[in-house]
């Protein structure tokens, strides 16, 4: 037994004490013991970029009942596993990390910089992570899911080693090295002409995005990767709140990734919803709410897994840091919340961003035809309007506020001290919108960038118990490789 075996036994056997305060030690050996001869085989990483206990909570709520008088929550899946810990997300360098430090530090366990991938500060040691050492130690296979393009900092701190996560043509040339069984969801950057998808067929992988290929994939469909059918012009797949029959879900791309990947020796699967940061970073709580939601989906595929293989699956979801230092509570609603409203917005704002960019391609969009807009996709009315929803007027503050933002975007007036403040660098029109629709329902944001809010670890499965307590973003890796047995 090594030392770090010892102390996060002695740790769990403490958080198991402290849960268990009426109960014996009894309560506690029995949980190390299970820790100790946990032998999981099957095993899912699901990762909600930039998501929090302010986003879970918020997807909470959203599913629940929140009109005047009535207040209740609905749980999502992963929040009723019954093994939650909390993991600290400093990085070497920053208590407001990024992706590629932090996920770094989810699949190899150790701490670098912002910006780097699979190295250590140094920017020159290589680490290996969860999902390498399966594979090479154990003969697992491996899958890499992620709602983001592939070669996006999340996804890559499981196969690549690289000093800047912008080199994403070496880390497309690193994720065919790797030889991994199945990726999946967004597409690729810095893929012109489709060179790396050529470099990955060369490597011997199948590069499909035909929607009846992909959802006709099985364990003899050799190493794939399937790219989302419809994708947004960044190479993402789209916000869930956008997608319509045509897409392919996460939870469809978990359950495809389960067809390739299954087999009686093992499998490793990290599946990432990317677009709860985008969302973050762009204070758009529903679609951050709703790519939560679409995560959860995709986490009730692995625990329907879980139940048909139980006491060899273990199912771990987290974040990787807090994005938009999202809260629920904003200064002008005092104690009150309204979740109710949100339900009005019916487009991401970059779906809205695209509707804006066609009025004004069209040479169409005036002042008032922006408010047609506003109220068809957002519910919102202007003051005075009457038969509208009461709670989604603007009041004049928010009125003016919209005014500025639709004459700053038409000026292009989005560079100063205040409209950074404003905007964000995001569209002012729609970031206004979705601050003004996101404030009347009671939620407040202080940042378009990452925050160092600690973020809960939700288990589920064989050596779930590892996961109580709070510990280092770090130790997740070690508490991995200890019930994997990998060194
Ligand atoms: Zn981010």
């Amino acid at each position: 037994m090594n030392f770090r075996r010892t102390l996060s036994c002695i740790l769990i056997a403490l958080a198991a004490f402290s849960l268990f305060a009426q109960g014996s030690s009894e309560t506690a050996s029995m949980i190390s013991a299970s820790v100790e001869n946990a032998s999981p085989k099957y095993v899912f990483m699901f990762i909600g970029d930039g998501m929090s206990s302010p986003q879970t909570n918020s997807a909470q709520v959203y599913n629940g009942n929140n009109v005047s008088g009535a207040v209740e929550l609905e749980e999502l899946t992963f929040t009723q596993f019954p093994v939650v810990g909390v993991q600290y997300t400093q990085d070497s360098t920053s208590f407001c990390p990024d992706s590629a430090s932090t996920a770094t530090s989810l699949s190899s366990g150790f701490k670098t910089h912002s910006g780097v991938i699979g190295m250590g500060v140094d920017k020159v040691t290589a680490g290996e992570t969860i999902a390498e050492k399966v594979k090479e130690q154990l003969g697992w296979k491996v899958g890499i899911i992620s709602s983001v393009t592939l070669n996006h900092a999340t996804p890559a701190a499981y196969y690549a080693h690289i000093a800047s996560r912008n080199d994403y043509f070496e880390i497309g040339q690193q994720m065919a090295e790797s030889g991994f069984d199945y990726f999946a969801g967004g597409s690729l950057l810095e893929n012109d002409n489709d060179q790396l998808y050529r470099i990955l067929e060369d490597a011997g992988y199948t590069v499909t995005n035909d929607r009846d290929t992909i959802l006709s994939l099985n364990s003899d469909s050799g190493k794939v990767y399937a790219v989302s059918p419809e994708l947004q012009d960044d190479g993402a797949m789209k916000y869930s709140l956008d997608m319509d029959e045509d897409d392919i879900t996460l939870a469809q791309f978990v359950k495809k990734g389960i067809d390739v990947l299954y087999n009686e020796t093992g499998f490793f699967l990290m599946c990432e919803s990317g677009k709860i940061d985008w969302a973050g970073h762009a204070n758009d709580a529903v679609a951050n709410i709703n790519d939560t939601l679409a995560l959860d989906e995709a986490v009730q595929v692995a625990l329907d897994f879980a139940f048909q293989h139980p006491n060899e699956t273990l199912i771990i979801v987290t974040g990787d840091h807090e994005t938009g230092g999202m809260t629920i509570g904003y200064a002008a609603t005092g104690y009150n919340t309204a979740f109710d409203i949100l339900k009005a917005q019916k487009m991401s704002f970059v779906a809205f961003d695209e509707l804006i960019a066609a009025e004004k391609a069209a040479g169409t969009l005036t002042f008032d035809r922006l408010m047609d807009l506003v109220e068809e996709n957002f519910g919102l009315t202007a003051p005075g309007t009457e038969n509208a929803v009461p709670a989604l007027v603007m009041n004049e503050y928010e009125y003016a506020k919209l005014q500025k933002a639709y004459e700053d975007d038409a000026s292009g007036n989005t560079d100063g001290y205040e409209e950074s403040l404003l905007y964000g660098g995001y569209n002012p029109i729609s970031v206004t919108l979705t601050h003004i629709i996101n404030n009347k329902a009671g939620i407040g944001w202080t940042s378009y960038a990452h925050t160092g809010l600690p973020v809960p670890v939700y288990a589920y499965g064989e050596g779930a118990e590892a996961f109580f307590g709070s510990y280092d973003n770090t130790e997740v890796a070690h508490k991995l490789f200890d019930l994997c047995n990998v060194q």
